[in-house]
């Protein structure tokens, strides 16, 4: 309409689901979206990363879990879900990178964002050949201090060890180990892709095949487009 802003589609505020297995590129895509929009993204792994980098209770409880490439319990992420949501910074809406998780993850979420009367845009599930992921996973490493995600081969740190952006070490995650890298993907194929399913049942899910973010990204927006 002449005269009015035009309101960019990346301005609503969107709360999404990013669904893929790890390495998939949830959290590179949550962070592009971040930069583009007023949505926080959430990520279960660096909130647990970062609590037992602090040794808090929290820490302690899933650090040996996370180690070992296995999920951490249900009750734990809901604790620090249903904590995180209720935040401030949540109400321009989020990106939920790495959570849920489980099917009863996804049930408690449903529950939690009704009772905050908050409802879910829609689930993005980024699919990713397993070679791609088992590259990709093995080339990566992160900042232990911003979580920046860098890659050996194709985006390593400006100066080796040290991020670009905060100066923080970078380095390769405790789980990125070839064993813990290939319990990851076991338990993402029996605990977690069965979200898509259930998703899909809800009219939720938007699978984008792409190992290009900004394929992805793309993908979002058209869809973001559409239901405006
Ligand atoms: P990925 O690269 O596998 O997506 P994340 O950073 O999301 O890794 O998670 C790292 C680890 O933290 C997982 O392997 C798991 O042990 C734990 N974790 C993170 N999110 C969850 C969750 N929603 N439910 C259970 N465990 C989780
Ligand atoms: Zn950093």
């Amino acid at each position: 309409m002449p005269g009015y802003p035009v309101k960019n589609k990346m301005e609503m505020d969107m709360r999404l689901i990013l669904l893929g297995a790890p390495g998939a590129g949830k959290g590179t895509v949550a962070k592009l979206l971040t930069a583009m929009s007023g949505a926080v993204q959430i990520s279960t792994g660096d909130i647990l990363r970062a609590a037992v980098a602090a040794g808090t209770e929290l820490g302690k409880k899933a650090e040996a879990a996370m180690k070992a490439g296995d999920l951490v319990s249900d009750d734990l992420i809901m604790g620090i879900m249903g904590e995180r949501l209720k935040e401030d910074d949540c109400k321009k809406g989020y990106l939920l990178d790495g959570f849920p998780r489980t099917i009863p993850q996804a049930e408690a979420l449903k529950v939690l964002m009704a009772n905050i009367g908050e409802e879910l845009d829609f689930v993005v599930n980024i699919d990713v050949p397993k070679d791609v992921i088992l590259d990709r996973l093995t080339t990566r490493r992160t900042c232990t201090g911003c979580g920046a995600i860098y890659n050996v081969k194709s985006n390593p740190p400006k100066e080796e060890g040290k991020c670009n952006d905060c100066g923080g070490s970078v380095v390769q995650r405790d789980d990125e180990t070839e064993e813990a890298i290939s319990n990851r993907l076991d338990v993402y194929n029996e605990k977690t892709a069965p979200l898509a399913g259930f998703y899909e049942k809800e009219g939720m899910l938007l699978t984008v095949s792409a190992t290009s973010s900004d394929a992805v990204i793309e993908a979002i927006e058209e869809r973001l487009g559409a239901t405006a």
